[in-house]
Formats: structure tokens, C-alpha cells, sequence
């Protein structure tokens, strides 16, 4: 019997995964795992969280649907397998086979090395299967036949276009129903059981809802108004991508037939670049060390998060993101540009906030961005780039209205005014960008 764990593929189809289980005719026991470690601090009740938890109860909906069953166990990654090769071992259906998909976290390295000699000490393989990226990291490095890997995104992103053309990876047309169930029930002891009741979790919304229209009215304007964040141009699809419950191929398939598509794809090159990155690049989750950032403080860092920095724009989104998870992804490069810039503070803060608040959080894409909105890293802003929060909010909400509805407090402003710092704002706008620019210098310069 072989077992497949769940992670960032909360789908039934179209997993590189079941291909390979298809092939092998065997029998196959699904299991997903509610990780103690990434549930760990409340998570669970924080939107990064219950997105995740919210494509839990869809899976398992659509498990049920198919006449399957998705076992759940709460706990450390590889106890949960220890326990469940024991409980096998031995008998007809032993497991023989682990199959995952590959994560590329330092967390998820170490955990996988952890799963890997799990269910090696138990005489069974371990076997990481490539899903989620859009390219073969190892085939696309013969292809490019470059030495060392690709810093900067536009000679990356050429390359990712020609290398898809002749190595088209297409979506596959398998699903859960093509492959054969294992008709065991193991036995789950109570440490297991999650300290949260998934039933509070309503199943998550349709990616298809949201991916339909988009693809049909606003993909050739992504380009030109993506920034506008007021008009919502952008497709919002991001939280299922990120959950797993649509593949990357699926949404590249879908784009790449439709013209005016250009622009929306390269952001899922973008998407590839980061991941490919955190594969590539060794300092890719570790420039805070590599860099000295002690010149930089926390002292702003609390107004920052609760919006309370009299910057209208930043306030705005700031509150945005704290009551819905959600932040249109301009806001989201003046928000980390202000408090990186602006607020000189270290970028991890950030980073560890948009953590716990994002609803598309994801760790790869998360961190690529904060490097680049810090210039810090290969492929980022340079340090004198310091974006003027209020000129980018007269610019992409004219009228204010992003303003208005999340700062009720200044209803009352006209289009000028209401863009304008507030008399009590914690920063002189002009005074920090100067100061950000020294600092970041020295910084970036090692001086
Ligand atoms: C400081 C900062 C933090 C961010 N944190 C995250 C994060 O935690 N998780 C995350 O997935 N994205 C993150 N982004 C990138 C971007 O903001 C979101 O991907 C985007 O807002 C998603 O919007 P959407 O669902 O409308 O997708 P669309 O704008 O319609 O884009 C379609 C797809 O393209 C990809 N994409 C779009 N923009 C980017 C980008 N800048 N980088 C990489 N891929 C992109 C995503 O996979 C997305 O599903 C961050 C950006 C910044 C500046």
C-alpha cells in the first residue's frame, strides 16, 4: 500500500502525485497532516490560517463527494507517520511507499528529512515529487545550460517563457477516482485529534468563481490597471493558489490561450522566480544574517501594524489587511516599503506580521517580496528607491475611496486632503526617505 500526505495540494486533481500512483495500480492511503508546528500560536484563528483550514474542509468535501475518505491527524509531521507505518507493519497492507510533493522552506527541508528517515527506520521509501512550480528546477537549469543560477527576474523570466514553449507541462487529467483505495481504517489515538473543531471551518469559496471572470474580462487590462487597487483589477485567486487547491498548470493553461495575457503570466513566473530562488540561492532565508541590520529599530513597528501612522494609504491597507486578510499587492510594496524605508525597520518584522495576516500568505513568495521592497538580496529595489506613499495613493485612488472606507474618520475629506498625512503622523515623509536612503547605503554596502 502506498501513502500520499497532503500539504500545499488541497485539490483531487490535477497532482503530479496521483500520476504517479496511477502507475503504480496499488492501493493508496491519503492522509493530511494538521501540523502542531504551523497551527502553533493561535494560528488557527488568524486568516493565513483559516484559509489554510477553510481548504481543509473543502478537501475533505470533496473526498466525501468521491466516495473516499482523507484521514486527519493533528501533531509533528513525523510522529504521525511513525505511528502510522507501525500500526501497518508487518501486515497485508503495509506501506511500502511515502509520496509527497516538494516544499522548499528551511522548515519543510528539515521537516521532509524528518519524514524521509521516519519512513526509512520503517523499511519504507520516501518519495518528494516536484509539483508545484511551473518548471523543472533541474531540467531548466540543463535547458538554460547557464552556470550558477539566474539573480535577476527579466533574464529568468525570458528563459521560463522559451524553456515552456518546447517543455509545454500541461495540466494532468488525473484524479482521486483513478486511483485505488486502500480499504483500511487505522486506528488514531487521541493525541492526534486536532484542539480545534474543523467543522467551525466553512468550506473555501470556489477558485473557479473567481478565475472564470477574471480570465474572460480582466486579464488584457491586468497590465495597465493592476495597481488601481480601488477598481479591484487583479484576480483575487491567490489564497486557493496558495492552499493548493488549483495547480499552477491549470492557471497557466487557462492564461497563456488569451490575448493580452502576457502581463499576468509573468507574475506566474514571478511566482516561479521566488520558488526557484529559494531553491538556488543558500542566503535566500538567511540575508538578515548576512546583512548587518543593527542600525535599524522596531520603535514604529506596533502604529505600523494597527494602521495608526497617520500616513492615510498605509493606515488604510494596514486595516484592510487586519480585518480581512486581505491587501491589493501596490499596497502591500507601500506598506513594506514604509516600514522598512520610512520606519527604518528590519524587514523580518514585516515579514513575520504579513504571516500571520495574510490570507494568500505563503512563505517563499512572501520573503522574496520583503527582500525585494528592502533591497535586500540579488533580485531587489535599489536602496534609493523609497516610494512616496502619499503621491502613489493621489496616483492609484484618486478620489480616495480606499481611504474613505477603511478610515471612516476622514469621510469627510475631499479628494486633496484626504491623502494627506494627519498632523500627528509618526514620521516627516521627506526627513525619513533621506535618512532611509543613508541607512539602507551603509547597509547594503556592508559599511
Ligand atoms: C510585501 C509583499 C508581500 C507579499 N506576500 C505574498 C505572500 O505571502 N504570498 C503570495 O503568494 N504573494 C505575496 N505577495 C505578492 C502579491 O502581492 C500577491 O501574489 C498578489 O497580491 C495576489 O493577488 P491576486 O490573488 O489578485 O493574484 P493576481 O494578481 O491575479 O496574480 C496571479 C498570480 O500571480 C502570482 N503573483 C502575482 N504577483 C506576484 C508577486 N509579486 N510575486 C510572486 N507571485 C505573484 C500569484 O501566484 C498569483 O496567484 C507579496 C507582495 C508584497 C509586495
Amino acid at each position: 500500500m502506498k501513502l500520499f500526505i497532503h500539504r500545499k495540494d488541497l485539490r483531487t486533481e490535477d497532482l503530479a502525485a496521483f500520476d504517479y500512483l496511477r502507475e503504480t495500480g496499488e492501493p493508496v492511503l491519503h492522509l493530511l497532516i494538521l501540523d502542531s508546528f504551523l497551527l502553533k500560536k493561535g494560528r488557527e484563528q488568524e486568516h493565513s490560517g483559516v484559509n489554510f483550514l477553510r481548504h481543509v474542509s473543502r478537501l475533505r468535501k470533496l473526498y466525501d463527494k468521491a466516495g473516499r475518505r482523507l484521514h486527519l491527524a493533528y501533531g509533528e509531521p513525523e510522529e504521525v507517520l511513525s505511528h502510522l507505518l507501525k500500526s501497518f507493519e508487518g501486515g497485508e497492507s503495509e506501506i511500502d511507499e511515502v509520496v509527497v510533493h516538494r516544499d522548499f522552506t528551511p522548515y519543510a527541508r528539515e521537516r521532509d528529512r524528518k519524514l524521509k528517515k521516519a519512513a526509512q527506520d520503517r523499511g519504507a521509501a520516501f518519495t518528494p515529487l516536484l509539483d508545484t512550480l511551473m518548471v523543472d528546477p533541474e531540467a531548466f537549469a540543463e535547458f538554460t545550460g547557464k552556470d550558477g543560477y539566474y539573480k535577476i527576474f527579466a533574464p529568468f523570466h525570458k528563459k521560463w517563457l522559451d524553456y515552456l514553449a518546447q517543455a509545454p507541462n500541461e495540466p494532468s487529467s488525473t484524479s482521486l477516482k483513478d486511483l485505488q483505495a486502500a480499504e483500511v481504517d487505522p486506528d488514531w489515538p487521541k493525541r492526534f485529534d486536532p484542539p480545534f473543531d474543523l467543522d467551525d471551518y466553512e468550506p473555501a469559496d470556489e477558485w473557479e468563481d473567481k478565475l472564470k471572470p477574471f480570465l474572460e474580462d480582466g486579464i488584457a487590462e491586468y497590465g495597465d490597471k493592476r495597481d488601481y487597487y480601488p477598481e479591484l483589477p487583479a484576480s483575487g485567486v491567490n489564497p486557493h493558489v496558495n492552499a493548493g487547491a488549483v495547480s499552477i498548470r491549470e492557471l497557466y493553461a487557462r492564461a497563456i490561450r488569451r490575448d493580452g495575457s502576457d502581463e499576468w503570466v509573468r507574475q506566474l513566473a514571478f511566482r516561479d522566480f521566488y520558488l526557484y530562488l529559494a531553491i538556488y540561492d543558500e542566503d535566500y532565508f538567511a540575508y538578515e544574517k548576512k546583512y548587518d541590520l543593527s542600525a535599524l529599530t522596531d520603535e514604529h513597528y506596533e502604529r505600523w501594524a494597527k494602521g495608526e501612522t497617520g500616513i492615510p494609504v498605509i493606515d488604510a491597507a494596514m486595516r484592510e489587511l487586519n480585518e480581512t486578510g486581505l491587501m491589493p499587492n501596490r499596497l502591500r510594496i507601500l506598506c513594506a516599503m514604509f516600514l522598512t524605508k520610512n520606519l527604518q525597520c528590519p524587514f523580518t518584522l514585516g515579514e513575520n506580521y504579513f504571516r500571520r495576516k495574510l490570507l494568500d500568505y505563503d512563505n517563499v513568495q512572501n520573503r522574496g517580496n520583503w527582500l525585494w521592497c528592502a533591497s535586500l538580496g540579488a533580485n531587489s529595489a535599489p536602496y534609493f528607491r523609497v516610494v512616496n506613499p502619499v503621491t502613489q495613493s493621489e496616483k492609484y485612488d484618486p478620489n480616495g475611496e480606499h481611504i474613505r472606507q477603511w478610515l471612516p474618520e476622514l469621510k469627510n475629506e475631499d479628494a486633496k486632503t484626504v491623502h494627506k498625512p494627519r498632523k500627528d503622523a509618526i514620521v516627516d515623509l521627506k526627513a525619513s526617505r533621506a535618512a532611509a536612503i543613508e541607512t539602507y547605503k551603509s547597509i547594503v554596502n556592508g559599511n
